[in-house]
């Protein structure tokens, strides 16, 4: 059965068609885009410690699963994020993999969407179990011969890191031997396993420049000093946080599951980081970050939304905004940090109110972008993509190159809105199935 999330990326899609026309997506290219192309789910049986008697391990399964959506050529590779979550299922993955094909299309990278994870909660297991768990699942992927910089390249997603993707890089290519361009298994790795300066903030990084893109295009109207309240404190949350100051925003307010805090002047974000980051956290959470301050004050995420500021950033879960939410919500902008975290409805809800979105399908890129550029960089890929150029492996390089491809790609969103008179989700959907129809097409030999 279909999630709501799949459904509504369904819906989308099939608007983005009918935008379209039949010339550009004939039916059968509708049937293959709405459906994943492979799915892969395992059990792995790992020993973890006994609560009962740590000095004594017990068998333990956790699920596995990883989904594939369309690949435009068979030279290109799988790309998406490794979730490691308690609800990580097949089919909330499904949504997730079609939204990271969608996004690579419209970035012009020369990926097919994927998406996977283990369902398991990392906060509430020990580094070793972790690490048994991640190796278990990437042996049995290698297995299978999904696993490869050549096939499917995962990068962090919610509750994993660049130790992670460290464990999964060793592990590759101790397991295969292969020394050459065997980093390229996994991106968003540390600097000294083949990682790239600049992945970690790349995604909050790039929100802000898809939210220059709009702003210096005139598509969106905010002061010169902007507010804004985010949602999630993790990797996208934080470093949009971090980098905030930069472009003239102050964070006014922060929420994750656990609790909320909200300051009219403005948060301390490096207090906020120290706060999450120290030992005794073991959530990483910002609840109780009020107590840093008398000027704090500790709020709920529902309060949040009313409270207000000129921008909303949802950088944690998929989902949080539904037609409550945004009949609600008091904000001019919405710029999505999450994937998929704003219903079809609420879309409508939040168009009639004049709140205007930045889709995730274009302003949480910046991670994939990045990621492809270490990809290409591990694998010596640097001319195959004509279009897009692979930077040095330093910040001020690959921010330039990141910020290239956020100002081209995002006119070119902005001149699809217009074009069909749509709003940008849809602009998005449209400008990335136009561009990859006619690869679809060479594939099926329908061209
Ligand atoms: P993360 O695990 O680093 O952080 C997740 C944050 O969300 C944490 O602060 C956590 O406390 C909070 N959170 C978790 N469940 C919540 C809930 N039910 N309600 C409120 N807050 C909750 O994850 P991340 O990498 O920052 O990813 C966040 C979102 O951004 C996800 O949707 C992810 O798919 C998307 N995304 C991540 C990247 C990336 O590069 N990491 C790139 C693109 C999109």
């Amino acid at each position: 059965m279909a999630t709501d999330a799949l459904k509504n990326v369904r819906v989308r899609i099939e608007k983005a068609a009918q935008n379209l026309g039949s010339k550009i997506v004939p039916d059968w290219m509708l049937e293959e885009l709405v459906e994943p192309e492979e799915r892969f789910s395992i059990s792995i049986n790992v020993k973890v410690p006994n609560p009962a008697n740590p000095l004594e391990k017990i068998p333990k399964k956790f699920k596995a699963v990883r989904v594939w959506h369309r690949k435009p050529d068979p030279a290109d590779i799988w790309k998406g994020g490794l979730r490691f979550h308690p609800d990580v299922t097949l089919s909330n993955m499904e949504s997730h993999a079609i939204e990271m094909s969608i996004k690579s299309w419209i970035m012009q990278l020369p990926h097919g969407g994927a998406k996977g994870g283990v369902a398991i909660d990392p906060y509430n297991w020990p580094k070793d179990t972790l690490e048994d768990v991640t190796l278990q699942f990437a042996k049995r992927a290698i297995k299978r011969g999904i696993m490869s910089p050549r096939i499917d390249v995962m990068a962090p997603d919610v509750g994993t890191t660049k130790v992670i993707m460290d464990w999964i890089r060793d592990y590759y290519i101790d397991y295969t031997g292969d020394n050459i361009i065997g980093e390229g298994v996994v991106t968003g790795k540390s600097i000294d396993k083949g990682g790239i300066l600049g992945r970690e903030s790349a995604t909050g990084l790039g929100m802000h420049l898809a939210l220059q893109t709009f702003c210096n295009a005139g598509e969106i109207k905010l002061p010169k000093k902007k507010t804004a309240i985010v949602q999630g404190f993790g990797n996208v949350g934080s470093n949009f946080c971090a980098l905030a100051d930069e472009y003239n925003i102050s964070v006014i307010g922060v929420a994750d599951q656990f609790g909320g805090v909200y300051c009219p002047k403005g948060l301390d974000i490096n207090k906020m980081s120290e706060f999450t980051s120290a030992k005794t956290n073991k959530y990483k959470t910002i609840n109780g970050f009020e107590s840093v301050s008398p000027a704090y004050m500790k709020v709920s995420f529902d309060e949040l939304m009313t409270i207000g500021a000129d921008i909303f950033v949802p950088a944690a879960m998929e989902g949080v905004v539904t037609a409550g939410v945004a009949s609600v919500m008091n904000f001019k902008v919405m710029a999505e940090g999450a994937n998929g975290p704003t219903f079809a409805e609420a879309d409508e809800i939040l168009n009639q109110r004049g709140i205007e979105v930045v889709p995730d399908i274009y302003a949480n890129a910046g991670g994939v972008i990045v990621s492809y550029f270490e990809w290409a960089r591990n694998t010596r890929k640097f001319h195959d993509n004509p279009g897009i150029y692979i930077p040095e492996n330093n910040e001020t390089s690959v921010k330039t190159a990141l910020q290239a491809i956020f100002k081209e790609n995002g006119l070119a969103l902005i001149k699809t809105a217009k074009k069909y008179n749509i709003p940008y989700r849809e602009a998005g959907y449209a400008l990335a199935i136009e561009r990859v129809s006619p690869y679809i097409k060479a594939r099926n030999r329908m061209d």
